[in-house]
């Protein structure tokens, strides 16, 4: 018997995918966009095209295909050596206790700037059952993790009873401790967090659920009501957001971001430096734009809203964070500067 489609199915169903329809509705020219959409897919639901009409170009920017997708020669299809870091198809196992388990391509929108661009939301990211049971074979023979993030595409987009299926399995591997959701659809399809979803989710802790935020405008009272629903499920949230050139590199919008995200009680957790993905060059800044905003936010606001900035390293070696440099010398007597510039001392323990 086929279930009846929900508010949020339904919302999902009526999202922009072809070119010409996107051109009329934003009033573009379907040429580049169809250029574009023939390489990499494309979904803006009608949600988020709400959201663009309202507040423009730095959302516009994250959702529609821009030409420079399709001559970047600076970057990389697989940045991150995913592939060859997967012992199984669509997991990834790149540190010792933690591993990274992929069980949908799909998205409520597909973002531009995407790391798993090469495949997200295309025929070439094959999740099956099959797939999907390879990974927790996989996770049972392998003691040593104890922390598993289920990430994709976004594990929202499954309906409640396929993801509690894998939650459940998950919770029965008795060596996993934590796990960890990774899903926008609190930004890009709030709805989708329904009070179904929350009371399902509520039966799998300790669970942590990172969501991703990129833009103020993005903080809606949808996306808050989808933010307290959680957390009233007690489930911890945190935000990793993504440093993008000529949308949120500079410290006022994310400094509004990284409070308005506390206010919904949401943690700041990753600022990325753009990861090295082909067809995303154009959103990369200079990472001295990221460290410059981490000096104006470290000791200038509440600590509870500074994240760690980061470059997760090409090829696989791990998210390196990257702090301002407040030490000037080391020995008997350390000297540093504080977020003033002021020269501070400490005397060092033997
Ligand atoms: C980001 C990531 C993790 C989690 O890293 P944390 O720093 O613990 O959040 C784990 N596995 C992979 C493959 C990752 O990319
Ligand atoms: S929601 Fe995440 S996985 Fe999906 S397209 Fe956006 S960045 Fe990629």
């Amino acid at each position: 018997m086929k279930r009846p489609t929900t508010r949020w199915q339904h919302l999902l169903g009526q999202s922009i995918t072809s070119p010409t329809e996107l051109a009329a509705e934003l009033d573009l020219d379907p040429a580049p966009l169809a250029a574009v959409c023939a390489r990499f897919p494309m979904r803006i639901n009608p949600y988020y095209l709400g959201l663009i009409r309202e507040h423009g170009a730095p959302l516009l920017r994250q959702a529609v295909p821009d030409p420079r997708e399709l001559t970047d020669t600076t970057c990389f299809e697989d940045p991150l050596n995913e592939e060859n870091l997967s012992p199984v198809p669509n997991l990834v196992h790149k540190y010792p206790d933690r591993a990274l388990f992929l069980v949908t391509s799909r998205c409520a929108m597909y973002c531009r700037f995407c790391t798993r661009k090469r495949k997200v939301g295309t025929a070439r990211m094959r999740i099956t059952r099959e797939t999907v049971r390879q990974g927790l074979d996989y996770l049972r023979r392998t003691p040593a993790i104890r922390d598993v993030l289920v990430s994709g595409g976004d594990p929202l987009l499954l309906d409640d009873d396929t993801l509690a299926a894998i939650l459940g399995e998950l919770r029965r591997i008795k060596s996993i401790e934590i796990v960890r959701i990774g899903s926008r659809v609190p930004c890009t399809l709030p709805m989708r967090v329904t009070a179904q979803l929350a009371r399902t989710l509520k039966k799998f802790h300790p669970l942590y659920l990172n969501t991703h935020f990129n833009h103020p405008a993005e903080l809606t009272p949808a996306a808050a009501r989808a933010c307290a629903r959680l957390a009233d499920a007690g489930i911890p949230l945190g935000n990793q957001t993504v440093l993008l050139r000529g949308i949120n590199d500079d410290t006022a919008t994310i400094r509004d971001l990284m409070f308005g995200l506390l206010k919904m009680r949401v943690k700041p957790y990753y600022l990325f430096q753009t990861d090295m993905t082909r067809g995303t060059d154009h959103f990369r800044t200079p990472v001295e734009t990221g460290l410059a905003i981490m000096r104006e936010l470290i000791g200038h606001c509440s600590g509870m809203a500074v994240p760690t900035f980061a470059v997760d390293a090409p090829g696989g070696g791990g998210k390196i964070p990257m702090q301002p440099d407040y030490l000037q010398s080391l020995g008997r007597t350390l000297t540093f500067t504080n977020y003033l510039g002021l020269t501070c001392t400490y005397h060092n323990a033997a």
